[in-house]
C-alpha cells in the first residue's frame, strides 16, 4: 500500500519511540516517565503527520491491565480452536461450528443472543449478541466470522505460532478481532462496568464478499447505535484505521459467436480476443496507492479447445475514496464497450452492490484520539491511517454513526496463507478496546445525523 498523508509507517524512523514503550518498560522503569515519553513519542508522529495536538494520556488502569494480560491465555485458546474452523464466506457449516463456540461464551456474559438469517441465500446465520446497562452510551461492535479461504485450508495449515506471530486463515481476519471483543466484553462484565446504554455485537458472516447477506441488519443496528467500533485488524506497527477505500466490482461480458476452430473457424467471432482488447483499452486507471484503483482480478473464456470461444468474462476491482469515482470508472468501461475489435461481438458492463468509502472524517477522528490517549496511558503510541480494504466502518459513517476501524489485534499478510498476527499486540489492543468502550458508555459521541 503506498503511503496516504497522515500514514506514519514509512516513518518508522519514530518507530524507535514505539520500541521505548513496550519493549523499554524493563529499561526505563515508573508509568510517568512511560506516560512522559509516550506523549513525546505521540506529540513527534503528530507533528510529523501534521494532524492535530498528540491527546493527553489516560492514565492506565492497573487492575484492568493485569487483567487483560491474565485473560491472554484463554484468548489465544479460544483464538485457535475458532482458526482451526474452516468458514469461508457460504461455509454453512463452518459458520454453525464457529457460532456454537461463542454462543455459549456469550451468554455466559449474560448477552442476549440472536442468531439473524442472512439477506442471501448460501450464508450462515449472523450473530447478534446484545447486553443492556444503565449507562447513556449505544455502542455497536462489528466483526466477522467468515474468511476468504475455501474447505480444507485449515487441514493444510492450521493454527501454529511462533515467538512472534500467529498464523493460519483468518488469524487476524478477522478471527482474532472477534475473539479480542468477546474478551473486551468478558473483561467489562468480570468488572461489573454497567455504566453504558447497550452494547451490540454484531458476527456477521459474508463481510469478505461486501456483507450481502448483512446489509439491511447492520442498517437496523446502526439507527440505533451512538458508536461503530469494527474489529478489523490493525496495520503494522500499530494503526488505527480512520479512512477506507470503498469497493466495487465490475463485470465485463463479451459475446461472440461460436465455430469449428478447425473446419470454419472465419464464421466465429472470438469473444477472448475482445476480451483482451476491451482490458487494454480499460487499463488506465492505476493499480496501487491510496487513490482510486482498478485491477483485474478474473478472467475466463472458452468451453473446449476446438471450438472458437462465444463467451468471456472478467472482473474488474475497484477501490476509491469518494463514491463518485465508481461512475468515473463505469463512464469509461461502458465507452470503450462501444468500441469493438472483432466485428459482431457485444460488450456489456455491470457492476456489483459497492460497499462506500468511509473517508476521512472529524467524527472518527475524535475516536481515535480517544484511542490514542488510552493507548499513551501505557506508554505506547497508536498512529491512524487507512487502506484499501472495506469494512462495515463505511456504512456506518454513511449512516451518520461515528465510527472507528482497525481495533483488532496488529497483524498483515491479509487473504493470503502469509496472514500473521502480532502476538504483542493481543494485550494492548484488548485492554484500549476494553477502556474505550467504557468511555463510550459513559460519553457517547454525537451522531452525526
Ligand atoms: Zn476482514
Amino acid at each position: 500500500m503506498a503511503l496516504a498523508s497522515g500514514d506514519l509507517r514509512p516513518r518508522r524512523a519514530c518507530g524507535s519511540i514505539a520500541a521505548v514503550g513496550p519493549l523499554g518498560r524493563d529499561l526505563l522503569g515508573g508509568d510517568v516517565m512511560r506516560a512522559w515519553i509516550a506523549s513525546l513519542g505521540m506529540a513527534a508522529l503528530f507533528a510529523i503527520g501534521g494532524t492535530q495536538a498528540a491527546p493527553k494520556p489516560i492514565a492506565k488502569d492497573a487492575k484492568l491491565w493485569a487483567a487483560a494480560q491474565a485473560a491472554r491465555p484463554g484468548q489465544l485458546k479460544l483464538l485457535q480452536a475458532l482458526v482451526d474452523i474452516d468458514s469461508g464466506t457460504g461455509d454453512m457449516e463452518g459458520g454453525r461450528k464457529v457460532a456454537a463456540v461463542l454462543i455459549p461464551r456469550l451468554k455466559a456474559l449474560g448477552m442476549s443472543i440472536e442468531a439473524v438469517p442472512a439477506e442471501a441465500p448460501g450464508l450462515p446465520d449472523n450473530l447478534v449478541a446484545r447486553l443492556s446497562g444503565t449507562g447513556k452510551g449505544r455502542i455497536l461492535m462489528i466483526g466477522h466470522m467468515d474468511t476468504v479461504f475455501g474447505p480444507g485450508t485449515v487441514a493444510k495449515r492450521p493454527y501454529r505460532t511462533d515467538a512472534e506471530k500467529a498464523y493460519g486463515p483468518g488469524v487476524d481476519d478477522e478471527k482474532g478481532g472477534v475473539v479480542e471483543g468477546l474478551y473486551a466484553l468478558t473483561l467489562l462484565h468480570d468488572a461489573g462496568f454497567k455504566d453504558f446504554k447497550q452494547i451490540t455485537f454484531l458476527i456477521e458472516t459474508s463481510e469478505e464478499r461486501g456483507s450481502p447477506g448483512t446489509q439491511k441488519l447492520i442498517g437496523r443496528l446502526l439507527a440505533d447505535a451512538d458508536a461503530e467500533l469494527n474489529l478489523e485488524p490493525g496495520d503494522p506497527p500499530d494503526v488505527l484505521t480512520v479512512w477506507r477505500k470503498g469497493s466495487s466490482t465490475f463485470h465485463i461480458d463479451v459475446k461472440g459467436l461460436a465455430a469449428h476452430a478447425g473446419v470454419d473457424p472465419q464464421d466465429g467471432r472470438n469473444a477472448a480476443l475482445e476480451l483482451i482488447h476491451q482490458i487494454q483499452a480499460d487499463d488506465v486507471f492505476p493499480k496501487s496507492g491510496d487513490g482510486l484503483t482498478a485491477n483485474l482480478t478474473i478472467m475466463s473464456a472458452g468451453t473446449r479447445n476446438n471450438i472458437i470461444p462465444e463467451d468471456a468474462h472478467a472482473q474488474i476491482n475497484v477501490r476509491v475514496r469518494e463514491r463518485k469515482q465508481v461512475d468515473e470508472v463505469q463512464a469509461v468501461l461502458e465507452k470503450n464497450a462501444k468500441v469493438t475489435q472483432i466485428p459482431d461481438t457485444q460488450v456489456a458492463i455491470s457492476r456489483e452492490p459497492a460497499y462506500p468509502p468511509l473517508p476521512s472524517n472529524s467524527a472518527t477522528d475524535a475516536l481515535a484520539a480517544r484511542a490514542q490517549a488510552i493507548y499513551a496511558g501505557l506508554g505506547l503510541g497508536l498512529a491512524t491511517g487507512g487502506n484499501g480494504g472495506a469494512s462495515e466502518s463505511a456504512l456506518a459513517a454513511d449512516a451518520g454513526v461515528p465510527a472507528l476501524d482497525g481495533l483488532g489485534p496488529v497483524g498483515g499478510g491479509f487473504h493470503s496463507d502469509k496472514e500473521y498476527l502480532e502476538l504483542k499486540s493481543v494485550t494492548p489492543r484488548l485492554y484500549m478496546l476494553t477502556r474505550l468502550i467504557e468511555d463510550l458508555g459513559r460519553n457517547p459521541p454525537a451522531r452525526m445525523r
